[in-house]
């Protein structure tokens, strides 16, 4: 009699879970068309779909294209396989160039409320997290509006500019206060190597430079003709060539 009590109360358990997934996203567009985010926490859309905006009219503002399909993934981590070690890095988002999709770990998820998780030094908040997906869906408005292939450099100078610009007031002060000073001390450091170095240094160095020169370099940077991993390179520099694909086109890895 208990083993069939037992039989009777798993089965409909596990035949509800065949039809009824766990972990089944839900997907949202924002109320616009092109847009499309897969998530599993309806927080995780609020953020996107905010972000998005923020990306969006940063870009418009800037007098550029920003009516493009945008496509964002919530996971519960993002990984990224470094090419050159091989190591499996964890990352708060990434914008993957071949499909055109941005990928973020969840806003719930262990990765990113566990482990202290910090950002530009600080720790990690909610305006933080939704800055984070500004900054790589800017990674995706960039690559609709530039000509050719965008530096790995170009990139992340647009993106940062993008998430600095479009923060609350507050945060960001309290970001620039822990980076006093930063700015580039010549247009060669633009490159991907002190991106790598020092991402959230490069980021905050972006942005000062574009609150004290406007967007005029940032729009070469899009028409191609100001890339200083090219001119390195050209200039026979020992330089390595990131791979567009496959970097960690930020957030930078997790402190
Ligand atoms: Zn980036």
């Amino acid at each position: 009699m208990l083993r069939i009590t037992i039989i009777t109360i798993v089965v409909p358990i596990l035949s509800a879970c065949a039809v009824f997934p766990r972990y089944q996203p839900m997907e949202t567009n924002c109320g616009e068309n092109g847009v499309s985010i897969a998530y599993n926490s309806p927080l995780d859309a609020e953020f996107a779909c905010r972000a998005i905006a923020n990306a969006k009219e940063f870009v418009k503002q800037q007098g550029l294209d920003n009516d493009v399909a945008i496509k964002i993934q919530f996971v519960d981590r993002v990984d990224y396989t470094d090419v050159t070690d091989g190591f499996v890095h964890s990352l708060y988002g990434k914008y993957v160039a071949k499909t055109n999709v941005v990928l973020i770990s969840s806003w719930n998820s262990d990765y990113i409320q566990n482990d202290g998780r910090k950002i530009f030094g600080t720790p990690i908040t909610r305006a933080l997290y939704q800055s984070i997906i500004t900054h790589e869906v800017t990674h995706r408005l960039m690559e609709n509006n530039s000509v050719g292939n965008l530096s790995s450099a170009a990139h992340e100078f647009w993106s940062y500019v993008s998430q600095l610009s479009t923060m609350d007031e507050a945060t960001r002060a309290q970001i620039l206060d822990l980076y006093p000073d930063r700015v580039f001390e010549s247009h060669l450091e633009i490159n991907a190597i002190h991106h790598a170095l020092d991402p959230y240094g490069f980021g905050i160095k972006s942005y000062n430079y574009f609150l004290e020169n406007g967007n005029g370099l940032m729009l070469s940077m899009l028409e191609g003709s100001f890339d200083v991993d090219n001119i390195l390179q050209t200039a026979g520099m020992d330089f390595p060539t990131p791979v567009f694909e496959s970097r960690p086109l930020c957030s930078p890895f997790a402190e």
